[in-house]
């Protein structure tokens, strides 16, 4: 189900918005100010941002900058009181892929939405089936993987839970969402579990496994894949 945060001080607007999203199917966050939704981007994962502009201490402008420093990917929709152009072209610069302006109707945003969502996963499909990153080649499809120190063949979770980081690249995926997007809800193994994961990975793909390049641990929070060289989405190769 895809996770969508919605960004909107007025209630009379965050309400029936939020409901709508929800019967269309999507889960829906949502916070009241700039600052709250900070906090909940840096917490937890959202498959798209709905993002007021005119919000109390941080405004979407700001928001959409800060996603923007450790996130090129999430699909961001700016909704703003105003609709002259300089406000839409401020919004589009700041890395916004959508502009909507108030008053909208309902109809409109749920196309707008739906037609984010579709291309956004059109490009992390054809990205992630395989890659390559370092000495590293992993077909996600099979399992196998070649590595500095020779072929290997990934265990399914091992493969969840590198594409879960590879499709997240540069961003810090706490362990909270691995437990969610890996194992499930259902069955819960501890943290510990996760950290020998990296471990793993680490002595698979790792030049220096003590020196991890890849795999970096972002202290109480959980894990990034840092791939060295910045590419597009659309390429199938990282790093
Ligand atoms: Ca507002």
């Amino acid at each position: 189900m895809d996770r969508i945060l919605l960004v909107e001080d007025e209630q009379s607007i965050r309400e029936p918005v939020k409901l709508n999203l929800e019967l269309e199917g999507y889960e829906v966050v949502t916070a009241s100010t700039g600052k709250k939704a900070l906090k909940a981007i840096k917490e937890q994962h959202f498959d798209l941002l709905i993002l007021d502009v005119m919000l109390p201490e941080v405004d979407g402008f700001q928001i959409t900058e800060q996603v923007r420093l450790t996130n090129e990917q999430v699909p961001i929709i700016m909704v703003t009181a105003k609709s002259d152009g300089a406000d839409r072209i401020l919004g589009l610069k700041k890395g916004a892929d959508d502009y909507l302006a108030k008053p909208f109707q309902l109809e409109e945003l749920l196309l707008r939405v739906d037609k984010l969502l579709i291309r956004s996963k059109g490009t992390e499909n054809a990205s992630t089936e395989f890659i390559e990153f370092g000495l590293n080649k992993v077909n996600f499809n099979t399992y196998e993987a070649e590595t500095p120190r020779g072929p290997i063949n990934l265990t399914k979770k091992e493969a969840m839970l590198l594409k879960l980081l590879v499709d997240r690249k540069n961003e810090v995926v706490s362990r909270q969402q691995i437990l969610q997007s890996v194992w499930g809800y259902d069955v819960y193994p501890s943290t510990r579990t996760i950290d020998n994961f990296i471990l793993s990975f680490r002595k698979y793909f790792e030049e220096e496994p003590k020196e991890p390049k890849f795999f970096q641990s972002v202290r109480g929070v959980g894990y990034k894949f840092v791939s060295p060289k910045e590419r597009s989405a659309s390429e199938a190769v990282i790093g």
